[in-house]
């Protein structure tokens, strides 16, 4: 008898569109963007998977989800068990489903890249941990007894809510110190409703907390309560710190500190956490512009340039001294951001703002620039071209060049050391200089990505299980990068 022959599966070319709002309506609404798959579209989504035998897939994720398991329970409509599988290893799968930079991760790796589009895993990780929460499947895992130790997290950004919930887990408790009033970092305060909806936020944070996690908000670390502390007061055995990188960078050009100039870390924060957007319920002041500039091209200058365009302004414009082909802002982004009508000013840098009578500013004054060689980042440098400047009339300018480390709680703390831009020096397991302190996410590699972040915080929960383990009277010995 011979063996019959499986036949060979005929695949898809490209991902299975996700519906989402008209531009043209959205421009004027905070509502999400995407309106997210339906079942019958996860499933057809799900079934391009080519069930690889060597899932490289999973080589691009710094969460190492089980990809094809995944997938593989999508396929057979077991919606909530896929969302389980993703959660063995990413505890914030609609957040990542939704800003995770998946095309120079997961789907970067997708075989089925090399021909055709890749399978659209970030959209499906989205569909199974919405279909979960929405229908009240979530359930929450068993957790290792007590064991009797205690770990102090501070910041709750993606870093440390991640490293929170593989800790408590493992019988660790664990309490989560915020400076603001809300937890979430970024997630919360500077990410828009439009792109994370705040109630998704909230709602993975909760997940935590009915994991046992505690949060202890309005508490800045370094300043109400030191880090040593947290030591021979409170008694924790371990310290993470993932306080971010919120510290604005500001660009050092004449008039910069005029009336309507704001740095994007404080415009989307009223817009977000102190809800200006919901203006007149909320009575958060914000500068309305007609005519607004937003400096830089990554994901906080679209940001920004969509969140003034929903607020209201007539023209916006993202000034960026690069080419399209350089903005550091994932496609997608930048595709939401023109088909809103965001307008881009390319290969121009500011020079100088001038202001009017009451000090407000009224016109940007810019370099034309050119592309010369590539830098140390790869990308070409912009280059001024001599003699061609231009002026933008603007009453609202938003500058989106990028966060630095913030030295408050660095500061504060005798012994840590850091590097040249303020950034906590840490191995690669999040260790520091200070014995029993681990750091990780953007305040150690200085403005990255969510999952980035929260890989650090993966890192770090599993030297500090390995360390406290042991006793947690270990040698300490950081590994130094070569
Ligand atoms: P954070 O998220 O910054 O959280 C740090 C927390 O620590 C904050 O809540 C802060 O209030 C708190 N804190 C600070 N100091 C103290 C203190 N002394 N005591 C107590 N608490 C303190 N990444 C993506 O992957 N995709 C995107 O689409 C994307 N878009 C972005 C859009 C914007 C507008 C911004 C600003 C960033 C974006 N990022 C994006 C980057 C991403 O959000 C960050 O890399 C990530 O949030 C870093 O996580 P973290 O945990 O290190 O810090
Ligand atoms: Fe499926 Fe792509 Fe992963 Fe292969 S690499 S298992 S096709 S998702």
């Amino acid at each position: 008898m011979t063996a019959e022959k499986k036949p060979k599966k005929k695949v898809v070319k490209t991902k299975t569109p996700m519906p989402e709002q008209d531009p043209q309506v959205r421009r004027h609404n905070f509502e999400e963007v995407p309106f997210g798959y339906t079942p019958a579209m996860a499933i057809q989504e799900a079934e391009r998977c080519l069930e690889c035998k060597k899932p490289v897939c999973i080589d691009g994720c710094p969460v190492i989800v089980d990809i094809p398991g995944f997938l593989q329970l999508i396929k057979q409509g077991e919606f909530a068990a896929a969302a389980r599988k993703v959660k063995e290893t990413n505890t914030l799968p609609a957040i990542c489903g939704r800003v995770c930079p998946q095309e120079s991760q997961c789907e970067a790796k997708c075989v089925l890249g090399n021909k055709f589009e890749p399978v659209a895993i970030g959209r499906l990780e989205r569909f199974v941990a919405d279909y979960e929460r929405d229908n009240d499947l979530i359930e929450i895992p068993g957790k290792r007894p007590p064991n009797g130790k205690s770990v102090a997290v501070v910041g709750c950004g993606p870093a440390g809510l991640t490293l929170a919930g593989d800790l408590i887990v493992l019988g660790y408790e664990v309490t989560i110190f915020e400076a603001f009033h809300k937890p979430g970092g970024v997630l919360m305060y500077g990410i828009p409703e439009f792109r994370l909806p705040k109630d998704i936020v909230a709602k993975e944070v909760n997940y935590l907390t009915r994991l046992g996690v505690k949060i202890e908000l309005n508490q800045v670390i370094g300043k109400s309560i030191a880090v040593e502390e947290l030591f021979e007061d409170f008694g924790y055995d371990a310290v993470f710190i993932g306080v971010g990188a919120g510290l604005p960078s500001f660009l050092g050009v004449e008039g910069e500190s005029l009336g309507g100039i704001y740095s994007a870390n404080e415009y989307l924060t009223r817009s977000n956490l102190m809800k200006a957007y919901l203006f007149p319920n909320y009575d958060t002041p914000l500068v309305h512009g007609n005519s607004v500039c937003v400096l830089g091209g990554g994901n906080v200058a679209m940001d920004a340039a969509r969140t003034a365009l929903r607020l209201g302004s007539e023209n916006v414009y993202i000034v960026y001294r690069r080419s399209r082909t350089e903005l550091p802002a994932r496609l997608e982004e930048i595709h939401h951001a023109e088909e809103e009508g965001v307008v881009f000013k390319l290969l121009a840098s500011p020079l100088a703002f001038e202001g009017d009578e009451r000090g407000m500013v009224k016109r940007m004054k810019c370099q034309q620039m050119k592309l010369g060689e590539p830098d140390a980042s790869g990308r070409r440098r912009p280059v001024p071209i001599e003699g061609e400047t231009f002026d933008i009339d603007t009453d609202l300018v938003i500058i989106a060049i990028g966060g630095q480390a913030n030295p408050l709680l660095t500061r504060s703390m005798a012994g840590l050391e850091l590097n040249k831009w303020g950034n906590i020096v840490a191995d690669a397991n999040g260790r520091t200089s200070r014995k029993a302190v681990w750091a990780g996410g953007d305040i150690v590699t200085g403005s990255a990505t969510v999952i980035e972040a929260m890989g650090a915080g993966k890192k770090a929960a599993a030297d500090i299980h390995s360390y406290l383990t042991g006793g947690g009277n270990g040698e300490w010995s950081p590994k130094k990068e070569e």
